[in-house]
Formats: structure tokens, sequence, C-alpha cells
């Protein structure tokens, strides 16, 4: 039986925006960081996501403007809103909270942020930076997960990584980063043939899916790296409890080290748009962008 550590994200997340703030403090007599949030609408986790990041930029000395804007606003006056933040000098970071109404073109809306603006790191110019791996804001889910496996690994080199998921936000961008870090990458999906057979190859698996418990003990080969990315409801309507994609208490002995849902992968984010302001505003002002890795 594999002794299993428990990766606490919320440790090194407390570690990062503390030197964060430091850098930011270090900053004040010239400038100060920016962030604009804008939600559409009320979805309620939306409401949750935007607050926490509101509270977090206050925490850290970064100067918040946030718009609330109605489900009904039309994609070109939301595209106005855009422009007039694009323009704005005080602002650094542009972050459109997730999922848009139906009636709106989201890959329209990303394109139109500014691209040294784009904090969330999805504007094409950035997807092409880091497909390039040259300077840019990258995806900030994507870059605590690097993050959390150099903390753990002391280096990625050749190791058989399996990333279960391919989308845009986590498994694209994160695919292309373990490469960067030299692993061995290969990428699941929804059409994947044999699953369990993959992972049980796998030395780091970082699970994306978006289904509790998806991913069974079983299936993890013994001494693996485990990050668990998804953030899922209980499949039980009367729980509020917050799932991973991993079955958590059936890797404990096997793997051997793995991230906790909530507490892993969830605070880093967070963690990494708030260093992405940051360096937002080092690049637009010609300042020295923190290493924080
Ligand atoms: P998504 O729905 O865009 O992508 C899910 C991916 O899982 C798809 O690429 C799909 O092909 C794959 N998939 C679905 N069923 C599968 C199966 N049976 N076998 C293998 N692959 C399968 O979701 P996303 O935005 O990438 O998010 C994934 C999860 O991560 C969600 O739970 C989301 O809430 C969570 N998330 C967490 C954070 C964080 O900060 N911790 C950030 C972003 C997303």
């Amino acid at each position: 039986m594999t002794q299993t550590h428990v990766i606490d994200g919320k440790e090194f997340a407390a570690l990062l925006k503390t030197k964060i703030a430091d850098q930011i403090l270090n900053y004040k007599q010239n400038f100060t960081p920016g962030l604009a949030t804008i939600l559409v609408g009320t979805n309620p986790s939306s409401q949750i996501y935007i607050k926490n990041k509101i509270k977090t930029s206050h925490d850290l000395g970064i100067k918040s403007y946030h718009l609330d804007l109605p489900a009904t606003i039309s994609e070109i006056a939301l595209l106005a809103e855009i422009k007039i933040l694009n323009e704005d000098s005080n602002i650094d970071g542009i972050l459109v909270q997730m999922p848009l109404p139906d009636h709106i073109d989201a890959n329209r809306i990303i394109n139109a942020i500014d691209p040294q603006k784009d904090v969330d790191g999805f504007h094409p110019i950035n997807a092409a930076a880091l497909y390039m791996n040259q300077k840019g804001l990258y995806p900030c889910t994507p870059t605590a997960c690097i993050y959390l496996l150099k903390q753990t690994l002391s280096s990625l080199r050749g190791l058989k990584t399996l990333v279960i998921g391919r989308s845009m936000i986590v498994g694209k961008p994160l695919s292309l980063m373990l490469l960067h870090e030299d692993a061995t990458i290969t990428i699941a999906h929804s059409q994947t043939i044999d699953l369990k057979t993959l992972c049980l190859e796998a030395d780091i698996i970082v699970a994306a899916i978006g289904r509790p418990h998806f991913l069974r003990g079983s299936w993890i080969k013994p001494g693996a790296v485990i990050i668990d990315v998804g953030i899922n409801r209980s499949l039980d309507p009367d729980s509020k409890k917050i799932m991973g994609d991993v079955c958590f208490e059936e890797a404990l002995g096997r793997a051997s080290a793995i991230t906790p849902v909530p507490g892993g992968v969830g605070p880093m984010t967070i963690a990494f748009l708030m260093y992405n302001t940051l360096k937002a505003a080092c690049l637009r002002r010609g300042y020295e962008v923190p290493d924080m890795f």
C-alpha cells in the first residue's frame, strides 16, 4: 500500500498570494494593477466565482472594477463595454465570466478583449503564444496544475502523462504546457476507447472531465500522481457537496500524491488569475514580471 500525499492547494495558494501581494506593494509607487470583471446574468455559481475573484483582488491590493450586466444584454452592447475597458489605461486585466447567455457568441467576446489584458489567456493571440512557447498570458487552471505538479515532482521530464479532457480552458492548453515541461503526453476525451488501460499506464493523470468520482481507484497505477481538476455537484440532489472527477477515497493508498476537491486546483486557479493580472500590468507598463515558479 502506497502512502498518499494530499497536495494542499490552499496552502500553496496562500503562499503564492502573499508573494503576489508583496510584489504589488513593491510596485505601488509606480502603478496599481486593475482587474475588470464582467458578469452577465445571475447564474448562482458564476456569482460565487466572481465574488471570490473580487475579494481576492482586494486582499492582494489589486484595484477591482466590476460590471453586472443583465442576461438580456445584446452582443453589440457587451462588445461596446469591452471596448471601453480595453481603452481604459487603469485596467490591466479583463475577465468575462463564462458561460454567457446562448444569444452571445463567447468566441466573439473573447476575441474582442485586448490580448494584453486577456488574464484568462483564452484569446487566440495568447493561445498561439502558448503553442509556440513564447511570452504571453496563459490560462490559469492549467498553470495551476503545472505549478502543483512541479511542487510535487522534481521533474516532469519523460513522465507518461494522461490528460483527460480536451477543453480550451483546461485539457488542450495543459497538454501544451506539459509538453513544454518535456512530459510524454496522451490526451483522452469522450471518444477515447479503453480509458482504464491508458490510466493504468500513466505516471501522472490530470482529470478535467466534469463527472463526479468518474475515475476509480483501480484505474490508478500504484505510485502515480493525480491532479483532480473537476468541480462537480454531488449526484445526490439533497447534497451540497462538491466532488472531484476522481474517487478520492479509492485513490488513497494507491496514488503517491493527489489534489483534493475542494482545496486542490481551485484555490490555485484564483491565485494565478491574480498573478496574470500582475503580469499583464508589468508587461503593458514596461516593468519586469516577477517570477513565481
Ligand atoms: P468541458 O465540459 O469543456 O470538457 C470536458 C472534457 O471531458 C471534454 O473534453 C470531454 O471530451 C471529456 N470527457 C467527457 N466525458 C468523458 C469520458 N467519459 N471519458 C473521457 N473524457 C471525457 O469541461 P472543462 O471546462 O474542461 O472542465 C472540466 C472540469 O473541470 C469541470 O468539472 C469543471 O467544473 C472543472 N474546472 C475546474 C477548474 C478549477 O479551477 N479547479 C477550472 C475549470 C474547470
